[in-house]
């Protein structure tokens, strides 16, 4: 089998197994150069594409030599400059640009409109949609054609930093910017708390009530902070029916899924469900890399592609990590005058990403306890409160499943239970997931606060 034959069974492999964009990114422009005594060495055309293929891809590449070529025994990567061309036509581009002199004034500097409480850098422009957001970027979408008749409320989801504030202000900006003049305003739902309780402390209730009601597009950010705010809930549920009944825009944004927010009024909750919830994840690959290129051009900076491809493929974080790192990448590439090496960019990355810290039981237990808004030492006792054995059921099996931890330790470490009780509460959890889509949501939210 020749050099060319061999390498094709290595790409087909690839392909296959491969997202279309990961396949395309590693695989392109790479082929075998020569074959040495058992040892086969491919070529790629910079060190990033080698970094990547021998640290990701080297057991699929080796297997596939193999089961194709008896003499096959190693491989190894090699730097061809195959690419030359295009890698200067990528280098003279960043040179042009690091001409440019200075940086455009930081976006984050505008000022925040008081009238309103909108940052004018949050707009759609500003904004990379992908298949993480395209959702819930479709639901602004048709909100801001016609506000206050469809998808009424509009209820947004996720975890932090994955840009919820970013996509309901986009909202708020974009209509405030249409020729119809509507009036918008955002509030977080800690400040409202904050304005009601002194609107109510200085006797001023109505005024308060008459500012929030003459808004055509209410925007409520964080309504998780609610929770337990009992007088501030009914308030809001006031306000909530007033704006609908006269089809005004609402909409809210959360860490979690509606039916998880845990105390939160059950009449507010279903008024919710009234309109469109959707959730914004994690960005996928293709995303993260456009959302990069996007940052990129925005400090006027021109990375090379592999190497925004690189980090694109390193990091599975969210958009606010991604932020931050981009901004250290080109800090350095701006004092290097040049883009960074693996070994610079592996630093910078290490420098920058938060290690993964190690979970005790006691923060599982704290986790739980914290979500559900119980005392975490009652989970400790042998109380069979409903509100309580539910809790300790779920923080029982995410030791059991995500920290495999023995069930006669778990028994012991609530309190000395007997082992059986450990393995019936995790059956039962395990048999409930099943069916019910609350629990399981709950669940990807506590994993995701661990
Ligand atoms: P959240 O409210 O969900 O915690 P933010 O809206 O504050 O997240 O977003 C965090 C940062 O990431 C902000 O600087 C925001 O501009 C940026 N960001 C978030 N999503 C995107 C995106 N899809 N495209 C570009 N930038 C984004
Ligand atoms: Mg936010």
């Amino acid at each position: 089998m020749d050099n060319k034959q061999l390498w094709d069974n290595v790409l087909l492999e690839a392909e296959l197994s491969l997202s279309k964009a990961n396949f395309s990114t590693w695989f392109k422009n790479t082929r075998i150069v020569k074959q040495e005594s058992g040892t086969v060495y491919v070529g790629v055309p910079n060190e990033f594409i080698h970094e990547w293929l021998a640290s990701k891809y080297n057991k699929l590449i080796l297997r596939v030599l193999r089961e194709s070529s008896d003499s096959v025994r190693a491989v190894e990567y090699m730097i061809v400059s195959s690419e030359s061309k295009e890698i200067s036509a990528e280098k003279k581009q960043a040179a042009q640009d690091k001409r440019i002199p200075g940086m455009e004034l930081p976006l984050a500097d505008l000022y925040i409109n008081r009238e309103d409480n909108l940052n004018p850098r949050y707009t759609f422009d500003n904004l990379v949609i992908g298949p993480f957001n395209e959702v819930a970027h479709a639901g602004a979408q048709a909100i801001i054609k016609r506000p206050g008749y469809v998808y009424n409320p509009l209820f947004i989801y996720g975890g932090t930093g994955l840009g919820k504030t970013h996509m309901i202000q986009a909202i708020g900006n974009s209509v405030k910017n249409s020729p119809e003049k509507k009036k918008v305003y955002y509030i977080t739902s800690e400040k409202f708390t904050v304005e009601f309780v002194n609107a109510l402390k200085a006797n001023r209730v109505n005024e308060f009530k008459e500012k929030y009601r003459k808004y055509d597009v209410f925007i409520m950010d964080d309504i998780q902070f609610l929770s337990g705010k009992d007088k501030t809930q009914e308030e809001l549920f006031h306000l909530f029916n007033t704006l609908y009944e006269n089809n005004r825009q609402i909409i809210f944004s959360s860490d979690r899924h509606p039916n998880t927010l845990t105390g939160l009024e059950e009449r507010l909750k279903s008024r919710f469900g009234a309109g469109m919830i959707v959730d914004i994840n994690i960005p996928e690959y293709e995303s993260r890399v456009a959302i990069i290129k996007h940052k990129a051009r925005l400090s006027n900076y021109s990375m090379g592609e592999s190497m925004l491809q690189f980090i694109g493929a390193s990091l599975e974080c969210t958009v606010r990590e991604l932020e931050g790192i981009i901004n250290s990448v080109i800090c350095q590439c701006r004092i290097k005058g040049r883009d960074l090496t693996v070994n610079e960019l592996k630093a910078v990355i290490k420098n920058s990403v938060a290690p993964k810290k190690t979970v005790s039981v006691k923060d599982v237990i704290h986790i739980v306890s914290e979500f559900y808004q119980i005392d975490e030492n009652v989970l400790y006792e042998k109380t069979r409160r409903k509100e309580v054995v539910r809790p300790r059921q779920i923080a029982m099996y995410l030791l059991r499943e995500d920290f495999n931890i023995s069930f006669p330790t778990i028994g012991e470490k609530f309190g000395g239970r007997d082992h059986t009780t450990v393995i019936h509460s995790c059956d039962k959890i395990k048999n409930d997931l099943k069916t019910d889509g609350i629990l399981s949501e709950e669940l990807t939210q506590i994993r995701s606060m661990l």
